[in-house]
């Protein structure tokens, strides 16, 4: 089958071709009756795709599986993984392809990649299926995340397929079209790790770093030069994640990019109150991935993405391990620099600005913040209006010890933070969990309305617009806990 012509999309099968250890041809389930509910315009164009030959019947296919273009060799992609600490060794794409790769207008290549569509043989149990609220969830978050300028997998469209998907309840299922840099994942290191093929590794190590650190490739030692990278994008990734108070949730290998990116957004959510020990996961009980533990654990995951890497690192096992262990000595640093930069400009100083009078205030602040319910994002929100001398708003929203505040405020003010550097940086609009909840809710009764409300808010995050005010606010007092499910 080849799609409509309009949509003109040429998809590479660079993954299959290169890595074929790695990949099943295979193809997506018939979807019964598909149906839009969202389409992302700004990067259907971004990638050079023809908005109105999406949302023809062509377009729909393309989105779910169904027609599949020329030239492209869907497939399911195996990676293994450690999740909550226990290792899978064969995990992989159970509910999920790759269609191809696709270079946009300027050159860029990206996975496009469909989850949702049936299952494959890496389902196990599954029953390769998604329904339209968890799929929506996803569309939403990682868009409000890219709009937020961290680095994410985007969201292109989610299809409604006209079948049920049994979860607790009877529930509509959908199909979502992701574009990221890549699906290559700690996991698909350790999926080869497991085969034991030095070959195979350095082919994937090969791929990884031609597409994206081709500067690894002319560095003295490649392969710790890709590593090198991966930790720092995490470092940074994670950092940027803890300051916009964002809680990944299930942080196994096999859910943390070679990219960078942030991926699978099954139980996130952003935090309300400012608490380290922020768990939504019903399943994460010892709070493995609470809100505090995200660094240590993405330096857990490098380690075994280390271990995976030795046998490129060196032929002498103990000169690998210890060119691995050196860098990964650096992770901590490299985490708190990115995190104290962000933190500097949360409160409205240049990087440069002195850390030694910074980062107290920093630490005190978020010691009072640790004692009241104040939302986390108003309230570095609402301290760019006392930095322009309007205190009210900070001290309406802060129940704790306002005595405290004002002392932490006249410090913070007597050093002269930049309120308008700080519009740019604390946001106003997150996907706060009720506004998702509300959201889901209506859409997956058909209503589509809050969904388009909510996205209109979250993806312009840091421009304040009037008759958004509830999109800007905390959760209501009887909200109460907040639960997430994975897999769902
Ligand atoms: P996740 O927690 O979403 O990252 O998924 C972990 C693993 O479970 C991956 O291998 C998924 O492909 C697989 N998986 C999750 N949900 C399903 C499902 N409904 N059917 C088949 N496989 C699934
Ligand atoms: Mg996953």
């Amino acid at each position: 089958m080849s799609v409509t012509p309009e949509l003109a999309l040429s998809l590479d099968n660079r993954f299959v071709r290169e890595l074929p250890e790695l990949a099943v041809p295979w193809q997506a389930e018939t979807t019964p009756e598909p149906r839009l509910l969202v389409l992302n315009e700004p990067l259907a164009t971004q990638l050079g795709l023809d908005v109105s030959a999406l949302r023809a019947p062509g377009g729909l296919g393309l989105l779910t599986g169904n027609e599949v273009p020329e030239g492209a060799t869907p497939v399911a992609q195996g990676y293994a993984g450690h999740q909550f600490g226990g290792f899978s060794p064969r995990l992989g794409d159970g509910r999920a392809l790759l269609l191809g790769e696709l270079t946009d207008p300027s050159g860029h290549c990206y996975d496009l990649h469909l989850k949702g569509s049936g299952r494959t043989p890496f389902a196990r149990g599954g029953d390769g299926l998604a329904a339209v609220g968890p799929m929506l969830r996803e569309y939403i978050v990682s868009e409000a995340m890219h709009a937020l300028g961290i680095p994410t997998t985007r969201s292109l469209a989610v299809v409604a397929t006209g079948q049920s998907v049994r979860r607790e309840t009877l529930l509509p299922g959908a199909v979502l079209a992701r574009v990221a840099a890549s699906h290559l994942r700690v996991g698909s290191f350790q999926y080869v790790q497991t085969m034991g093929d030095v070959d195979l590794l350095r082919r994937l190590a090969d791929h990884a770093i031609s597409r994206h650190y081709p500067e690894a490739a002319t560095a003295a030692h490649p392969y710790l030069a890709l590593f090198e990278a991966v930790q720092a994008a995490q470092a940074s990734l994670v950092a940027r994640w803890m300051l916009v108070g964002f809680v990944h949730g299930v942080m196994n290998t096999d859910n943390m990019t070679i990219s960078g990116e942030s991926i699978d957004y099954g139980p996130c959510a952003f935090m309300d109150g400012f608490d380290p020990g922020a768990v939504f996961s019903s399943i994460d009980d010892a709070g493995r991935y609470a809100y505090a533990n995200q660094p240590v654990v993405a330096e857990w995951n490098l380690a075994r993405l280390a271990e995976a890497l030795l046998p490129l690192l060196d032929d002498d096992q103990e000169q690998a391990v210890a060119l691995a262990t050196e860098s990964l000595g650096r992770f901590r640093d490299q985490y708190g620099a990115a995190w104290s930069a962000g933190m500097k400009s949360k409160l409205g100083f240049a990087a440069d600005h002195d850390d030694s009078v910074v980062l107290p205030l920093v630490d005190q602040l978020l010691a009072l913040l640790q004692d009241t319910r104040a939302d986390y994002t108003s309230f570095f929100r609402s301290l760019g209006a006392a930095a322009r001398g309007d205190a009210g708003p900070v001290h309406a929203l802060f129940e704790g010890d306002q005595q405290g505040l004002d002392e932490w405020l006249n410090r913070w003010l007597a050093l002269g933070p930049d309120s308008t550097a700080m519009e740019r940086t604390n946001p106003a609009y997150i996907p706060r969990n009720h506004l998702v909840e509300e959201a889901l809710a209506a859409a997956t009764d058909g209503d589509l309305e809050p969904l388009g409300r909510l996205l209109e808010a979250v993806t312009a995050p840091f421009d304040s617009r009037p008759g958004l005010e509830r999109y800007a606010t905390g959760a209501p007092e009887d909200f109460g806990t907040y639960r997430t499910f994975c897999g769902t």
